[in-house]
């Protein structure tokens, strides 16, 4: 069925009673060609590219819990391109090209929100080194801008200029980036991929991945055996777990991160704004809650919770650079699972074994990558290399010693 205003019209005019489903519920069938792990953002948007853009027709996604429950619908729904390093910087730029026309080409509706993100400094040497990296995007052709006090006083007054703990000196801006409804994403991708032929396997979980004489085979699930001639994992927070069944040990480390929302407010806050000298990242919601995180949890764990300590450290954030939402009160919190990468860059790739091939690594910047994870990972796995984009994103790069380090943390994540 087509989404339009027509379409809403003529729904409403008879009770809204003939939608049909957003996609079909197929039992698996014995074999595919392709079998994608996971139905998150990234494992959907690659069903739905290999079906589009490569015209691959036996296809499916297997999913252990359902739509949307992973970190795809769990996430603080920030995207940006404002990275440094030349392999992500193309490569996050791609993926907002695609978040741009993506409502049209998939014809759903997931609120992308283009209200720019603006990256606070709070010393010149911060300053210098925004300045170092707008300039690097703007060599890209990624938009960039570096925001004065006053110019930033203008964009955001509820920020604390008098006062604040870390002096608010000004921020780079990148106005193209933004918000996007979180979980519009997987159901749009699922969508716009069923419509396509791709079978969507919710409620199987992938207990072994079969490899035979140096080629996977196969899954085997709590649904029975499903066999494959390629197999692609996307699964996110439990990527070194489901790698380790193919006998694959990753540089991976998975930890909790949480995400807020507080009531709902007035505007009060039009763009994303992040803490320069800690790490809080918010932006208000269309239905007024200010959406906001922080760090991960320091120590590794499967526990998808939120805690206690992890909200006071990221309310002290937010009360260090905007005092006044001190009064707001706190409706929901929760955490998802993200696997962190020993040099904060992901993995899209091949793996040693013939069939099989690798999507994660995503730390703090999966959701915004979805499209173009999504499209690289089609790629990869329909003509068996990477498109240039994803070229460097490999698991040999660390016994090469080609680190894409954006954050310069080494083999510490953590800190990112
Ligand atoms: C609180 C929080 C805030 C974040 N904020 C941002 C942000 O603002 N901007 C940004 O860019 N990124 C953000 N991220 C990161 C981003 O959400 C993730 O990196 C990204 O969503 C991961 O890819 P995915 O969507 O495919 O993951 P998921 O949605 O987690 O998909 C993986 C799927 O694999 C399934 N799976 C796992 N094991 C199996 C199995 N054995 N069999 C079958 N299926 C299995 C899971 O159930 C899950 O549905 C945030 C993450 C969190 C947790």
């Amino acid at each position: 069925m087509h989404y339009s205003a027509l379409s809403l019209l003529w729904q409403g005019l008879k009770g809204h009673k003939g939608w049909g489903r957003m996609w079909r519920d197929p039992e698996p069938k014995s074999e595919y060609d392709i079998i994608i792990i996971g139905g998150g953002g990234h494992g959907l948007a690659t069903a739905y590219y290999l079906a589009k853009e490569h015209g691959l027709k036996n296809i499916a996604v297997v999913e252990k819990g359902y739509i949307g429950g992973g970190n795809v619908g769990r996430n603080t729904t920030i995207i940006r391109s404002n990275y440094m390093l030349s392999p992500n910087t193309h490569f996050y730029e791609k993926s907002m090209q695609l978040w741009e026309g993506l409502e049209r080409e998939f014809n759903f509706n997931a609120m992308v929100s283009q209200r720019g993100i603006i990256n606070l400094y709070h010393s010149d040497a911060q300053r210098d080194a925004f300045a170092r990296r707008g300039n690097a995007m703007r060599l890209a052709g990624i938009d960039a801008e570096l925001l004065s006090p006053e110019e930033l006083k203008e964009r955001v007054p509820i920020l604390d200029f008098d006062n604040a703990r870390f002096p608010i000196e000004g921020g780079l801006c990148q106005p193209r980036g933004g918000t996007v409804r979180h979980d519009a994403v997987p159901w749009g991708y699922a969508r716009g991929a069923d419509s396509r032929g791709v079978d969507i396997i919710q409620n199987c979980e992938v207990t072994n991945i079969r490899i035979e004489g140096g080629r996977a085979v196969g899954i085997d699930t709590n649904r029975g055996f499903i066999g494959a001639r390629k197999i692609g994992m996307a699964v996110a927070g439990h990527t070194s777990h489901i790698a380790a069944m193919a006998g694959i040990e990753l540089p991976v480390e998975s930890h909790v991160l949480q995400a807020f929302v507080s009531e709902g407010i007035k505007p009060l806050l039009d763009t994303v704004v992040t803490f320069g000298a800690g790490h809080f990242y918010v932006s208000q919601s269309d239905k007024g809650g200010l959406v906001f995180g922080g760090d991960l949890d320091g120590y590794n764990s499967y526990a998808q919770r939120g805690n206690l300590p992890m909200m006071g450290h990221v309310m002290a954030g937010g009360m260090a650079i905007m005092p006044s939402i001190g009064r707001i009160r706190m409706l929901r919190q929760w955490g998802g699972i993200m696997d962190m990468s020993f040099d904060g860059s992901p993995f899209i790739c091949k793996t040693g074994i013939d069939g099989l091939y690798l999507n994660g690594g995503w730390c703090y910047g999966g959701f915004k990558a979805t499209p173009a994870s999504g499209w690289c990972f089609a790629h990869t796995i329909a003509r068996d290399e990477p498109h240039a984009l994803n070229a460097g994103f490999t698991i040999d790069r660390f016994k090469q010693g080609r680190m894409i380090d954006e954050k310069g943390v080494g083999p510490n994540p953590w800190i990112q």
